[in-house]
């Protein structure tokens, strides 16, 4: 494994700049065209599952983040309320309390539910400098997150769903967990106070657990301040562990907000309330892929997908047409032509590269290019048409296989 941050330098993802500020990242645009193709599978990924996404502010009056119980068990982990008049407004600490509200917005009923509301939207960590670097701490987070409000007798479902899709994405992705850990709570006032309900959610995630056949492991004092979670755990190359998935019974946010839905009886319910997120923060999520990958991503989700490589100048214009046929195609394709340098050095430059297309002057004659793989394989020549044809295949499926032949 590799570390993210010097990768990211060297491949151009992302660098920091201390006038921006420690713990606060930009992305180049090779990162952004990682982060917005990542971004835009999850989309899709939960659109399939049946979300619907929204988008809420940043901001939020303190008297939001007071009732959701963030002021009392999180204060240390979120920047000071700023004074707008008389008001006072804070950058969001998570999204629960938006989405909260959303649900709470119109009545509801049990034929709504399980009701599912996704965004991949900023939240921000009052980190300390000290502990800042690269991607994986940050002050300001883009967080892949839903909440399926739900009946009690579809909870269990909804989280076994939700670690469901997370491990179909970690196939996705061509990344593994180290392992699933149950987190309880610890000692001290950091946790919400009501034992019952404490344990009724963790008996719920050890059914889901116990259910999914993975093993776990328990972990007292990692639980969220208002519930027990399932943590999905990655380890950088230093065999450090952190949380990139996470999956979550609540039945304590439903009561602060007095969530209700009209049940089949007539009657008004109190929902329960599912977090989950498939990739977690997504500045986490492509430390980890730059990591394991070393930068030789999937090819979906490599920023140039196709290089192609004319042998001479006789070839330029060969080479140009092949990338303007396969951007239009939808892929990400570049020339490296030969005033970079000799075909064995261009080759080489372009090594993480997914697919490569030479063209020589036999090549061009019979209206071919030589297909090269990033792992060595070399398919031999194929029409220009069919090798975008068979790239655009792999990139639509959108798995880890470079080519089937
Ligand atoms: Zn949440």
């Amino acid at each position: 494994m590799h570390d993210h941050r010097r990768l990211g330098r060297e491949l151009g993802l992302f660098d920091t700049d201390p006038l921006m500020g420690a713990g606060l990242p930009y992305w180049l645009p090779d990162g952004a065209v990682v982060r917005h193709t990542l971004e835009e599978y999850v989309r899709d990924a939960e659109r399939r599952a049946g979300y619907r996404h929204v988008y809420s502010p940043v901001l939020g009056k303190r008297e939001l983040y007071e009732l959701s119980g963030h002021w009392a068990h999180y204060s240390e982990d979120m920047y000071p309320a700023m004074r707008v008049g008389a008001e006072e407004v804070v950058l969001r600490p998570s999204l629960c309390p938006h989405h909260a509200l959303i649900y709470r917005s119109r009545a509801r009923s049990y034929r709504e539910l399980p009701l599912r509301i996704a965004e991949l939207g900023a939240m921000y960590r009052s980190e300390l400098s000290g502990v800042l670097g690269g991607l994986t701490r940050v002050r300001a987070i883009q967080l892949n997150d839903a909440h399926v409000f739900c009946t009690l007798d579809q909870a269990v479902e909804e989280a076994r769903a939700a670690l469901e899709l997370i491990g179909r994405a970690y196939a996705d992705l061509g990344i593994s967990a180290v392992r699933h850990r149950l987190s309880l709570p610890g000692e001290g006032g950091k946790y919400v106070a009501d034992p019952e309900l404490w344990r009724r959610a963790t008996a719920l995630l050890r059914e889901v657990l116990d259910g999914a056949g993975v093993t776990y492991e328990e972990a007292e004092g990692e639980a969220a301040f208002y519930g027990p979670k399932i943590d999905v755990q990655i380890a950088d190359p230093a065999g450090r562990e952190s949380t990139l998935s996470t999956v979550q019974i609540d039945f304590h946010q439903p009561e602060r907000f007095g969530l209700q839905y009209v049940g089949a009886d007539g009657r008004k319910h109190r929902p329960v309330m599912v977090h989950r997120s498939v990739v977690g923060s997504v500045e986490r999520a492509v430390a980890h892929l730059v990591e394991v990958h070393g930068g030789a991503f999937p090819a979906w989700l490599a920023p140039v997908q196709l290089l192609v490589l004319p042998v001479g100048e006789e070839q330029l214009a060969e080479a140009e047409a092949l990338v303007a046929a396969a951007v239009a195609g939808g892929l990400r394709a570049e020339v490296a032509g030969p005033e970079e340098g000799s075909l064995g050095a261009r080759v080489r430059a372009g090594r993480l590269v997914p697919y490569q297309a030479v063209i020589g002057a036999r090549e061009a004659e019979a209206g071919v290019v030589a297909v090269r793989l990033r792992d060595g394989r070399r398919p031999g020549a194929l029409p220009e048409a069919e090798l975008v044809r068979r790239i655009g295949e792999r990139v639509a499926g959108r798995g880890t296989t470079l080519w089937t032949d």
